[in-house]
């Protein structure tokens, strides 16, 4: 069979060579052993990275043209637009998408092949530790997934972008025309025989995370909002409870007033009206979130536009 490897890179100048050297060993090893074909090639995705990302994949591409391939993207569409990319643009019989930064171990391919040869059309690399995470990382992390089960969506736990997809689960992947891309959703929602292999992930083999803390809440947001409309319901539920909290209180009110016993209050005038105020504007704020999605599906862009081939 015929494997590609799909490597997203951002500003990853400090690694690439490094990570080509390892995957490449594991395709030689894998074409030694007769698994995959000996055409089998790495993709470098450039993710619009700023520094010499590019340069660096097309030096790989002219010294190794048959191996590695390269798209560079007309400016940085993010992690996941970048392996969707990859992905899309070329023709194979299996994929593994993995880390430029060698945090998932290269080797752990040849299990996933092994996998897909016994015939699992998805395999999931699963992380069995965190241990190479900040202790930040790890709990936001737990919570997330904690949230997601809970909003009722399907994700398998510890496993990020590292998994092999064969060519019947890529091309029901592209079907899915939706910009708010969340792949780790997507992917157990397109059934198929799958399976886990399980891995420790490693510390980064130079530079930076390039998930910034900001782009780390994004991505989770989009996950929440691009699988489930849990929030709007919470809306609801909380409006309906109010409206009925209120209903009581103006009972109260009107007895008060006819028993003769009221008394101005100001207490309970500006109360109600700072929390239906921040109410108000909170579920406004949540309900836009929603809109503003349609608003952006509804324009049906690209997800990526690429720049450059070498291929
Ligand atoms: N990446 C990308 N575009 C982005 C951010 C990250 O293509 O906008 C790539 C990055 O080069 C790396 C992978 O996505 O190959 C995972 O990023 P990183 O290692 O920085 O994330 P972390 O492991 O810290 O979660
Ligand atoms: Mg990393």
């Amino acid at each position: 069979m015929l494997l590609a490897v799909i490597v997203p890179c951002y500003n990853e100048e400090e690694v690439i060579e490094l990570t080509f050297n390892e995957i490449n060993k594991v395709i030689e090893n894998l074409i030694k052993k007769g698994w995959i074909k000996k055409e089998s090639f790495i993709v470098f995705v450039d993710d619009g990275s700023r520094d010499k990302t590019w340069e660096i994949i097309s030096n790989l591409h002219a010294k190794y043209p048959e191996r590695v391939k390269g798209l560079k993207l007309s400016r940085n569409c993010g992690h996941q637009n970048a392996l969707m990319a990859g992905m899309m643009s070329f023709d194979y019989d299996a994929c593994v998408t993995i880390d430029a930064d060698l945090q998932d171990p290269p080797e752990v391919i040849e299990n996933m092949v092994e996998k897909y040869r016994e015939g699992f059309e998805i395999v999931y690399g699963v992380r069995s530790k965190r241990d190479s995470d900040t202790l930040f990382k790890r709990k936001t992390a737990e919570a997330f997934y904690k949230f997601m089960k809970f909003l009722g969506v399907e994700l398998v736990s510890n496993h990020a972008d590292f998994r092999l997809l064969g060519r019947r689960a890529v091309k029901a992947l592209s079907e899915f025309k939706e910009s708010n891309l969340f792949l780790r959703g997507i992917i157990p929602y397109l059934g198929f025989k799958s399976t886990k292999v399980f891995y420790e992930r490693r510390k980064r083999a130079g530079g930076e995370s390039k998930y910034t803390l900001g782009k780390m809440l994004s991505f989770a947001w989009e996950g929440i909002t691009s699988f489930s409309i849990f929030p709007l319901r919470i809306i609801t539920v909380i409006g309906a409870l109010i409206f009925i909290v209120s209903l009581l209180l103006s009972l109260w009110a009107l007895y008060l007033k006819m028993s003769g016993k009221s008394v101005a209050g100001w207490a309970s005038i500006v109360l109600p009206l700072y929390i239906l105020g921040g109410l108000n504007i909170l579920f406004l704020g949540i309900i836009g979130e929603y809109i503003g999605k349609t608003y952006i599906e509804s324009k049906k862009r690209p997800r990526y536009i690429v720049e450059e081939r070498l291929d």
